[in-house]
């Protein structure tokens, strides 16, 4: 009798290609693994009073119409330049600039 390689339809290889893509979508993945990290601002707090826009060591913070926001691509939570995220330490209004 042939006994056929566990692999030998594909069925090994999918399932660990599905583990691999749950585990990409997953928060500590994306907060941990991948440098997706970033802050953003809670608009319906925001002041716009600008005090956050210079301080950003990676000119992710821009007016957008009316508004501040983060340029998540941008932001690294300060990480290597700052102990502290600096829009949040300079911000006026509490959890305006959070975690994303
Ligand atoms: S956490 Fe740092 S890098 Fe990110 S937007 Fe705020 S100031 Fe910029
Ligand atoms: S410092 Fe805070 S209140 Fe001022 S623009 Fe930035 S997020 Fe808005």
């Amino acid at each position: 009798m042939i006994l056929a390689p566990p692999d030998a339809f594909g069925l090994v290889s999918e399932a660990e290609g599905k583990k691999e893509f749950f585990g990409l979508l997953g928060p500590r993945k994306q907060r941990n693994g991948d440098r997706k990290m970033a802050y953003k601002i809670i608009a319906s707090q925001c002041t716009v009073c600008g005090a956050c826009e210079f301080e950003c060591p990676n000119a992710a913070i821009k007016m957008k119409g009316d508004m501040y926001i983060i340029d998540a691509k941008k932001c690294t939570e300060c990480e290597g330049a700052f102990d502290k995220p600096q829009c949040a330490e300079v911000c006026p209004v509490p959890k305006t600039c959070v975690p994303a």
